[in-house]
């Protein structure tokens, strides 16, 4: 079959597919060398240059890949305008298997398609990418940011991302309990990785009383032993008698099955896109009286972070920062009831103000 008559056949149409959410720019970057095959999605930059980290993911087939990557990038876009940052949106995939097509070779070249963005786009890790992979896309580009320590860099982001999340888990309990206290308060935990993990140790701290699940079951046991947590199998986690929920493991778990399990009365956790439809599941946590801290803006404490290391790095400020993510989730949930809307509709409205309002600040010269 011929291009002209693949592309005719093809309801793949890329350009309704920018205009849809509005995205600025995507770049495809092929390389027969290395076998790099990568997209680069920038939605956003009136805020700042657009920054996301680079996924590694084993897609079916290209069309995937680019939904993927669209949809992350609009993601960033808000994140980034909801915490106050001058960052735009993007984000990138690299198509293949993380475990055979990572070389050093392919990330200075995706360092180099990097590069001849001058900018707009910045990197960072994300899913089966790391630091030592950014090292490599540093070699070919300044454009990269969550390098380590002894590079000038933050390092691990994911401590400042949990503190984020104990603070927007805090705002929620204020407006749910009347009071920002922990102590005491029942704490459900799915996902003991990088930031579930220091996630408990806040909690632990401040006297909450935790059961956690993973499927690590070393995990499990450490929690278990150093912090006192009650363990629990599976799905359990979402039909325990607790306070609060804390999905630190997996996106889309918000769906109406485990909804209707809930007897949580706030739901606060890291992981990225809970909702499984964000209208659907966002409306019926109202009906089902859970207040639910939207996602992106209190799992941004990373991007917070990895901000500064662009700006000049400095811990103290990262973290006062984050803190921030406090006062914006309590506002959100006054505003999304005043509008009488869910708060995940709430916060992309807040970032959206942003975006609209800065905007017309450079209208002039
Ligand atoms: P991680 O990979 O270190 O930890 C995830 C943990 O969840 C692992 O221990 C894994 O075993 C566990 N897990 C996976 N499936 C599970 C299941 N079905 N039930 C119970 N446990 C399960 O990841 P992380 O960096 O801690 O991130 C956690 C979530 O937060 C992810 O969704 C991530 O996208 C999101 N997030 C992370 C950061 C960051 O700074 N690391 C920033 C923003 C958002």
């Amino acid at each position: 079959m011929s291009t002209t008559q693949a592309a005719s056949n093809s309801n793949f149409d890329i350009f309704s597919q920018l205009e849809a959410h509005n995205h600025e720019q995507v770049v495809f970057c092929q390389d027969k060398d290395t076998g790099l095959k990568a997209i680069i999605a920038i939605h956003n930059t009136v805020l700042g240059p657009g920054l996301g980290g680079t996924r590694v993911w084993h897609y079916n087939n290209d069309y995937e890949a680019f939904n993927d990557v669209m949809r992350l990038s609009r993601g960033m876009t808000y994140k980034a305008a909801i915490s106050g940052l001058n960052l735009g949106g993007a984000k990138a995939v690299i198509i293949g298997d993380a475990k055979t097509i990572k070389t050093e070779a392919l990330m200075r070249k995706f360092g180099r398609f990097v590069e001849n963005l001058n900018g707009k786009y910045i990197t960072a890790e994300d899913v089966n990418t790391t630091t030592r992979d950014m090292e490599y896309v540093h070699m070919e580009t300044s454009h990269v940011v969550g390098l380590p320590e002894s590079m000038g860099g933050g390092g691990d982001p994911s401590p400042v991302t949990a503190y984020g999340v104990y603070m927007g888990m805090k705002a929620a309990a204020k407006h749910a309990f009347g009071n920002e206290s922990l102590q005491g308060k029942k704490v459900a935990v799915q996902g003991l990785g990088k930031v579930g993990g220091h996630l408990v140790e806040h909690l632990h701290k401040e006297g909450a009383q935790l059961f956690v699940t993973d499927l690590n079951q070393d995990a499990m046991k450490k929690y278990n032993k150093e912090f006192g947590a009650t363990v629990v199998s599976g799905d359990e986690i979402f039909g325990l008698d607790v306070d609060i929920f804390a999905p630190c493991a997996l996106g889309a778990v918000l769906n109406t099955e485990n909804i209707n399990k809930l007897k949580a009365k706030v739901i606060a956790g890291a992981a990225n896109n809970q909702l499984a439809d964000e209208e659907v599941h966002g409306k019926m946590l109202i009906e089902k009286g859970i207040a639910y801290a939207p996602d992106f803006l209190i799992n941004a404490g990373g991007l917070i972070n990895v901000y500064q290391e662009y700006i000049g790095y400095n811990k103290e400020t990262a973290m006062r920062n984050t803190e921030h993510i406090y006062d914006v989730t309590l506002e959100i949930f006054k505003q999304a009831s005043a509008k009488n809307i869910h708060t995940q509709k709430a916060a992309i409205e807040m970032a959206e103000k942003r975006i609209n309002d800065i905007l017309k600040v450079r209208s002039t010269y």
